[in-house]
C-alpha cells in the first residue's frame, strides 16, 4: 500500500521552485514580514486548491476563478490577511469564505498543530472540494461548517481572530461578539461588487474597539443574514 506521507511530501515537492520565487516576490513588496507567513506560503501547495483549467497559474500574483461566480484571493492578499492579523502559533480562528481552501491551509499550517481553524462557506459543493482537498493535503484539523458564515459559530466561540473572505456592508455584530477581549477581526467592508476598504478591529473590552482601515480591496460580495 502506498505510503500517505510520502505521498504527500511529494505534493509538497511539486512546484516548489515557482513558490520560492513567488513569496520572495511577496517578501520584497512587504507583503510577508514574518518568518511564520514565509514558512508557510512556501509550502502549501496553491495549485492542489483550484479547479483544473486554473492549475497552471496557481504562481501568478491573481485572484483565480473557482466557479459558483466565486474567485480565490490572489496570494499577496492572503499574506495580508495573515500578517495584519498577527497570527500565532495556538490561536484559534474562525475563517468566513473557505472557497476552495488555500487560505485555510496557509492559516493552518501558520497557527500549527496546536492551533484551531473553523471555516465555514454557505456553497457546498465548494465546501465539499475544499473538505476533500484539505484532507489529501494534510489539513484534515481544520474544522469545515456549512452554513452562513455571518452568524459565526457561537458554540465555538470564542476566537483570537476571525476574518471574512467576503465583502460586507458592515463588520457583522454577531461576529465582533464571538471574539476575545484582546482578539482581532478583519472584514472587506464596502459596496457590494465595486470596491471595500478593509477593516481590522481589535477588540478592547466586551464593547470598546480600536478600527484601523488598511486600505482598498475588491472581494466577492458575502451573502447572508448579516450581509448582502
Ligand atoms: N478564503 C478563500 C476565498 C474564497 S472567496 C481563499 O482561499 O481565497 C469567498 C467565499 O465566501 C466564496 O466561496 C463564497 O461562497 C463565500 N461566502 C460568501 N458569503 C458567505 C457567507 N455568508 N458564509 C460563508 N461563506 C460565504
Amino acid at each position: 500500500m502506498d505510503d500517505p506521507n510520502l505521498h504527500k511530501n511529494k505534493i509538497f515537492q511539486k512546484r516548489l521552485s515557482e513558490r520560492q520565487k513567488l513569496v520572495k516576490q511577496l517578501l520584497s513588496h512587504g507583503h510577508i514580514k514574518s518568518d511564520i507567513v514565509k514558512h508557510a506560503m512556501e509550502k502549501v501547495p496553491r495549485e492542489e486548491f483550484l479547479p483544473l483549467e486554473q492549475k497552471p497559474y496557481a504562481y501568478s500574483d491573481r485572484p483565480l476563478p473557482i466557479g459558483k461566480g466565486q474567485t480565490i484571493s490572489a496570494p499577496h492578499m492572503v499574506a495580508i490577511i495573515c500578517e495584519s492579523l498577527s497570527l500565532k502559533e495556538g490561536m484559534k480562528v474562525l475563517e468566513i469564505g473557505t472557497g476552495f481552501g488555500y487560505n485555510a491551509a496557509v492559516v493552518a499550517e501558520v497557527i500549527g498543530e496546536t492551533g484551531k481553524l473553523y471555516s465555514i462557506e454557505r456553497v457546498e459543493s465548494l465546501h465539499n472540494i475544499a473538505k476533500e482537498t484539505l484532507i489529501r493535503t494534510g489539513y484534515s484539523n481544520v474544522n469545515l461548517v456549512l452554513g452562513d458564515g455571518t452568524l459565526g459559530i457561537p458554540e465555538a466561540a470564542p476566537f483570537d481572530r476571525i476574518y471574512l473572505t467576503a465583502a460586507a456592508p458592515y463588520v457583522p455584530e454577531t461576529l465582533k461578539n464571538q471574539l476575545n477581549a484582546g482578539g482581532k477581526i478583519l472584514a472587506p467592508v464596502g459596496e457590494i461588487d465595486l470596491y471595500q476598504e478593509l477593516i481590522l478591529m481589535e477588540k478592547i473590552s466586551d464593547n470598546e474597539f480600536k478600527t484601523f482601515n488598511l486600505g482598498g480591496v475588491a472581494f466577492v460580495p458575502l451573502i447572508g443574514e448579516h450581509g448582502w
